[in-house]
């Protein structure tokens, strides 16, 4: 993989607020408001159709080092419903809550913790919040006909349990000796009382999560090792290294299983430093209250020492729509092009969801036979685009703001020596290809893709 393009001559605004990003997002098909012509709903969005594309590409990207290139670690793929006595194993039906309160004035719901002081946000009035309640985060379903409290189930809120209650069959079916690791990518659900800031905090959403088990007094050593290699991927896949950090948690932040913790977190300009992933040691918790509560046995055997041991566990999890916020944010560029601003995403080429646009000079029937021979050429190996539509300026302002790395420009020139002009996002440089040599000459310039 070719490291991240460096050399584009834009700036992010020293500001970038999400604002710009949604427009942008909603503009272009990358994210919209869920149910919107119904007035939307809150902390529910839907990916459009390069939104989908980059989110398949970050999914493919976390796949690829977490689990192909990986001797160690295996995925699963588990139902977001599971029997509700995992999640009071777990201790989410006790302790997975906020603390909440109400105003009486606007009747507007706040978490406690959010609060400054004792002015309402909303509406001004002071002093009229009620006692902080807590408030469990899960979403509450049935399972079958009858909807009685033994019929309630949950959406999960975490994909994790669903690697703790497989231990069993993945040690027995795939032959797995300490350490080795199960990953998931998944939905998962949060009835956050305050979603906001876009897709950062979202009621329904997708995690990368990877529960990584090995001999308790090695937790230690794994947690730092996962934290350099989640911290590399980020910067693999085209994060700025100075918007990333690492901060371990104080004792009073810590999960209820967990014994030390590390954010890696990305410094939004709009809202400072924000949690990105989570890297927890969440020691022998989870297998043991799931052995107490199921009554079978969640140990491994260790034949060096004959004994039965239960492994700790080291856990990188992140957040898909996450992950796609910080990059958009990250690859937000702005410059002045001859007196004209020009917007555009410095992404990744293997982020980026269309890798190469296919743009015809104009839509004269002498070039349009062979724009359209060079796109199906192309097709098969890369994400494409065929435009053309409007001027050949507007169609390349229209590629950079989605971040394409690539633009192939067929003009009349082409009919007589049988070459295009490759355009480059980031430095607008144009080189002229034979079509001959096109698939070979764009992949080198993607960094193989
Ligand atoms: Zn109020």
């Amino acid at each position: 993989m070719a490291d991240n393009p460096s050399t584009g001559s834009g700036r992010s605004p020293s500001e970038l607020q999400f604002e710009t990003l949604v427009s942008l997002c909603k503009r272009r098909g990358f994210v919209f408001p869920g149910s919107e012509i119904y007035g939307g709903i809150g902390g529910f969005w839907d990916y459009g159709p390069l939104g989908v594309e980059m989110k398949n590409n970050i999914k493919r990207a976390w796949w690829q080092a977490m689990v192909q290139e990986r001797d160690d670690v295996v995925g699963i793929d588990a139902a977001v419903i599971m029997n509700a006595r995992v999640w009071e194993a777990s201790g989410h039906v006790e302790t997975f809550s906020d603390p909440m309160v109400d105003c009486r004035s606007c009747k507007h719901r706040f978490r406690a913790d959010h609060l400054d002081g004792d002015v309402c946000p909303e509406c001004g009035a002071v002093g009229q919040f009620t006692e902080a309640r807590q408030f469990n985060l899960m979403f509450k379903t049935f399972v079958g006909p009858v909807e009685d409290e033994a019929s309630v189930v949950y959406l999960r809120p975490e994909t994790a349990q669903a690697m703790f209650v497989n231990f069993e069959n993945v040690v027995t079916s795939m032959r797995r000796k300490l350490p080795f690791g199960i990953a998931q990518i998944g939905r998962s659900f949060r009835n956050e009382i305050t979603p906001g800031n876009f897709i950062f905090r979202d009621r329904e959403f997708e995690q990368m999560e990877m529960e990584y088990f090995c001999r308790p007094e090695e937790a230690g050593r794994w947690l730092e090792h996962w934290l350099r290699e989640r911290l590399a991927w980020f910067k693999r896949i085209g994060v700025r290294p100075e918007n990333l950090r690492a901060r371990a948690h104080k004792p009073e932040e810590l999960s209820h299983y967990s014994s030390h913790t590390y954010d890696i977190e990305y410094n939004f300009a709009a809202m400072g430093w924000s949690e990105l992933e989570g890297i927890a040691n969440r020691t022998d918790f989870d297998l043991k209250a799931h052995a107490q509560h199921s009554g079978k046995s969640l140990t491994y055997f260790d034949e060096e020492t004959n004994e039965h041991i239960v492994p700790y566990v080291v856990e990188p999890a992140v957040g898909v729509d996450r992950a796609f916020l910080v990059l958009l944010y990250d690859a937000y560029r702005e410059e002045e092009v001859r007196g004209e601003k020009r917007v555009f995403l410095q992404l990744h080429p293997q982020i980026a969801p269309i890798k190469v646009a296919v743009l015809p000079l104009s839509r004269n029937e002498k070039l349009v036979p062979l724009a359209q021979a060079v796109h199906a050429k192309l097709r098969p190996h890369f994400m494409t685009q065929y435009d053309d539509a409007q001027s050949i300026g507007r169609r390349y302002r229209r590629q950079d703001e989605i971040g394409t790395p690539l633009c192939v420009t067929i003009d009349f020139e082409s009919l007589e020596d049988k070459a295009v002009t490759i355009r480059e996002r980031d430095s607008m440089d144009q080189t002229r290809v034979a079509i001959e040599e096109l698939v070979p000459a764009l992949r080198e310039k993607l960094g193989e893709l």
